[in-house]
């Protein structure tokens, strides 16, 4: 399938289309959000071969992860928000106060208009298809721009948006800089981007410049603190698990390793383990495991790996052209080192011992917050100090990734991790506009309102 990008003359004609179709009032109706909700589960369901075998095309990614990482989530989240809109949309009252009970005050919880929601590659289906149900959900017509980097997937959506979605509702760009930048001239009910730290640095200026309000699901380095009491084998099979589905290429992957020195050469012993149960044979020539998204992004990791001071103890092969990198560990890693200068994003583990928990707080503290932090540890007491004495978008404690499913949680970050949440009723919320109402009758003026209107005279101050 071939990538067409849309011609940026047609942007203006395509909001105005979405602005017309919100102006119907026809997304207000909740049977009608329903509706296009279950079109979008089915675009997703009856081609699952076609979009299992485009995420094969971008990212090498093996069947098991897109089903478990991508296309179960996405439809998870169209279910739940299927399953809870008419509870979600319903209007809210303030707990009761006797001096404004009677007129009725409420929240209503409406669309925000038109909305435009910008994509990554590392997730092209549930990072750009879970925030259009939110957005769906809550009443909007929505702009889909999906990442030009996963070229097979961003095909697909651009073909099957029209055949299971309503136009007036729904409508996708495809394209990369100058289209995106086209987008953000104009204004939007909400911008919906999820991406690097740079670009949501542009995307968060361009979006103030028309007032456009943002939510800005980023990434960062997101640190595993592995305490002496951990049990060190679940450890290194969820950890290296979760540096290693989808190439590392996960934002909540697990970045880098703080662990206790004490159990240092216990963890490692583990992790050496559990790499040669996960990864036997030629791992290039495999199925089951992706590459990295160009031969750009690999070089870049290839340059942090090369630059290490630290040991390379497993994997460390690299054909950037080919965008193959295996599975690597690297212990002895100084705080300052090639690889934890930025978000690696890439299958590559970083270890760094230290000496103490407060070590461990005080190193996570230097850098941004992080999108997630995660802690193995059987002791309450060491895992609520690393809670307390850390902020980031999510504390998880002896796994890595699920939190991201667990219903009823929001995902989202904050500081240098993003702003703003996704997923479930936080993602419905963050597309509605909470508009405060009452209805005040015309007999309050007679009794508790009287003494508001002019003249001002010295009885009316006095009560
Ligand atoms: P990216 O910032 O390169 O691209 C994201 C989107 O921005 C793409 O659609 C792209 O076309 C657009 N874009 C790129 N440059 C632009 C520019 N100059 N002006 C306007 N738009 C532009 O991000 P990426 O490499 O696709 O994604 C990886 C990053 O996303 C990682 O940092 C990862 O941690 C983060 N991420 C975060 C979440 C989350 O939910 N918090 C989820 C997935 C990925």
């Amino acid at each position: 399938m071939t990538f067409e990008t849309t011609p940026i003359e047609d942007i203006p004609k395509i909001r105005e289309d979405l602005i017309k179709g919100f102006a119907s009032g026809k997304t207000k109706d909740l049977k009608y959000r329903r509706d296009q909700l279950i079109h979008l589960a089915y675009l997703l369901k009856e081609n699952r071969d076609r979009f299992v075998e485009a995420l094969a095309s971008d990212l090498h990614r093996p069947v098991l992860e897109s089903d478990f990482l991508d296309l179960n989530a996405t439809l998870s989240e169209i279910k739940e928000c299927f399953n809870n809109v008419n509870k979600w949309a319903k209007p809210e009252s303030p707990p009761f106060a006797l001096n404004w009970f009677f007129m009725k005050p409420h929240t209503r919880k409406e669309p925000k208009g038109v909305v435009l929601v910008i994509g990554p590659f590392n997730f092209p289906v549930w990072c750009l298809i879970g925030p259009c149900a939110s957005a769906i959900a809550a009443g909007n017509t929505v702009v889909l721009k999906p990442s030009e980097m996963c070229p097979s997937v961003a095909s697909l959506i651009a073909e099957l948006v029209p055949k299971y979605l309503d136009p007036d509702v729904v409508r996708v760009v495809n394209g990369s800089i100058p289209e995106t930048t086209k987008l953000l001239e104009y204004q939007w009910g909400h911008v919906c981007y999820t991406g690097s730290q740079r670009v949501a640095k542009i995307i968060g200026v361009a979006a103030a410049k028309t007032l456009s309000p943002v939510t800005l699901e980023l990434g960062g380095k997101s640190p595993v603190v592995i305490d002496s009491t951990a049990d060190l084998k679940t450890a290194a099979r969820r950890i290296l698990w979760g540096k290693c589905a989808n190439a590392g290429q996960i934002c909540v992957a697990p970045d880098y390793v703080l662990v206790l020195r004490e159990v240092e050469e216990a963890f490692i012993a583990e992790l050496t383990a559990v790499y040669a149960e996960y990864f036997p044979g030629d791992l290039a020539k495999s199925d089951g495991y992706s590459r990295i998204v160009s031969p750009v992004h690999a070089a870049r990791i290839k340059k942090m790996v090369d630059e290490t001071k630290g040991k390379i103890i497993l994997g460390g092969e690299i054909d950037a052209e080919e965008r193959y990198i295996a599975p690597t560990i690297v212990r002895d890693v100084p705080k300052d080192d090639s690889l934890m200068s930025e978000e690696i994003f890439g299958p590559v583990l970083p270890i760094i011992s230290v000496g103490s928990l407060d070590e461990a707080i005080e190193t996570i503290n230097g850098g941004d917050h992080p999108l997630v932090l995660y802690v193995f540890t059987k002791d309450k007491k060491v895992k609520e100090k690393v809670f307390a004495g850390t902020q980031s978008g999510a504390a998880v404690a002896n796994d890595v990734l699920i939190h991201v499913g667990a219903s009823g949680l929001p995902f989202g970050g904050i500081g240098g991790s993003g702003s703003g949440a996704t997923t479930g009723v936080w993602g419905f919320n963050t597309f509605s506009h909470f508009r405060a109402s009452i209805d005040v009758p015309g007999w309050m003026d007679a009794l508790v309102l009287k003494n508001r209107f002019p003249p001002y005279t010295d009885t009316k101050m006095r009560t």
